[in-house]
């Protein structure tokens, strides 16, 4: 039996994002970011989708990349935060992983791993994120005592803290900091995640690390329609499509509340969808009244406050609605970034929030 609740994962806006993204990144290797199952999208089927056009991708930590492994994913994986402990070195050879070294503990268990049991290592810089990496006036420094560690792959990396805004300078200042420190070392450089590689071009360098844009979440702050610049912007396509159905209806006398808290009052006579999706599916329990869905190809609003299973809609204005009629909450309709602003978070929350009970259709 198959739930109606359900995320339908888009093969083909998968596989054209990360294209797309990669044309604009001609002079780059591009490599899928998977970590967080992907972003909520299921990491092995991404994998299994991307896995012709990504010749490496990058997770979080071991654990993730060991399911990779496990499922038959056999493409080098690059594990952003490094080893969380000393034996994840030599699982990282063992699982042809590359570990993302970002302080000295990290490299001090490498030197204790068996010289022919040890992977291939990244460095991480911090340019000015201050959440990981080596401090700049360090990393030649670092290079330099650490030599026994260091190979042709050995690539330095920093990330971006604020690339989504192209009217923030920030990134520039990051960039300039990094490529003066490691002017001296001549080694790979991967810096661009999706929105540096949009918003930000000479952010590309010998590794792009591509993650929300390939689920076609939002990569930039400009407004295609204000920003006179917004012709180079990608068109990205939402990769997944978050439905459910209506379980019940209801016609209800105007001045009646509408669920927890009373928060919303008819002002008419209205009839009420209950649709089978809650915050313990991981729809946003901060969605206000009047967020979007589309039933019957019309939006309705959310109305009353997101119980755990469950949410309440107004479709009054919508003919023939009938329980079975299928929501969509966020997709090729509603824009997931659409329903995260009305949550007051990010299209990143919102995918990697959606919980193991809603199950992952691959169309
Ligand atoms: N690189 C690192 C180090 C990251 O932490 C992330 C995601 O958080 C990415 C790349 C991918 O970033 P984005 O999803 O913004 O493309």
């Amino acid at each position: 039996m198959s739930r109606q609740t359900q995320a339908i994962i888009h093969a083909d806006a998968l596989l054209q994002n990360f294209k797309t993204l990669a044309y604009t990144a001609k002079q780059s290797q591009s490599m899928a970011v998977i970590k967080a199952d992907a972003y909520g999208h299921g990491a092995v089927n991404v994998a299994r989708i991307l896995q012709h056009v990504s010749s490496r991708f990058a997770v979080a930590i071991m654990e993730e990349a060991v399911a990779l492994r496990e499922a038959g994913i056999t493409a080098p994986i690059v594990v952003l935060e490094g080893a969380h402990q000393a034996k994840e070195c030599e699982m990282a050879w063992q699982y042809n992983c590359i570990l993302v070294m970002h302080c000295t503990e990290q490299l001090q268990w490498m030197q204790k791993c068996e010289a022919h049991k040890r992977p291939h290592i990244w460095l991480k810089v911090d340019s000015g994120m201050h959440r990981l990496g080596f401090p700049l006036e360090h990393i030649a420094q670092i290079v330099e005592q650490h030599q026994v560690l260091i190979t042709k792959e050995t690539t330095l990396v920093t990330h971006f803290a604020s690339a989504d805004d192209p009217d923030n300078d920030f990134t520039q200042t990051q960039m300039s900091a990094f490529k003066k420190s490691v002017a001296s070392l001549s080694m790979p450089v991967s810096l661009a995640n999706s929105p540096a590689s949009v918003n930000w071009p000479s952010t590309q360098a010998q590794w792009n690390r591509l993650g929300i844009g390939i689920y076609g979440g939002k990569v930039t702050t400009a407004e295609p329609s204000e920003s006179p610049d917004s012709a180079h912007l990608p068109h990205l396509l939402p990769a997944m499509t978050l439905r459910s159905s209506i379980i019940a209806l209801r016609d209800i006398p105007a001045n009646e509340s509408v669920g927890y808290g009373q928060t919303w009052r008819a002002t008419k006579p209205s009839k009420i969808a209950t649709v089978a999706i809650g915050y313990a599916d991981g729809y946003p329990r901060h969605c206000p009244n009047g967020t979007p869905v589309l039933i019957r190809g019309q939006r309705a609003s959310l109305v009353g406050r997101v119980s755990m299973d469950m949410i309440t809609i107004d479709v009054t204005h919508i003919n023939n609605v009938s329980v079975g009629d299928v929501v969509e909450l966020w997709g090729e309709n509603i824009s997931i970034s659409e329903v995260a602003q009305h949550a007051g978070t990010i299209d990143y929350e919102l995918m990697t929030r959606i919980s193991s009970r809603v199950p992952r259709i691959v169309r």
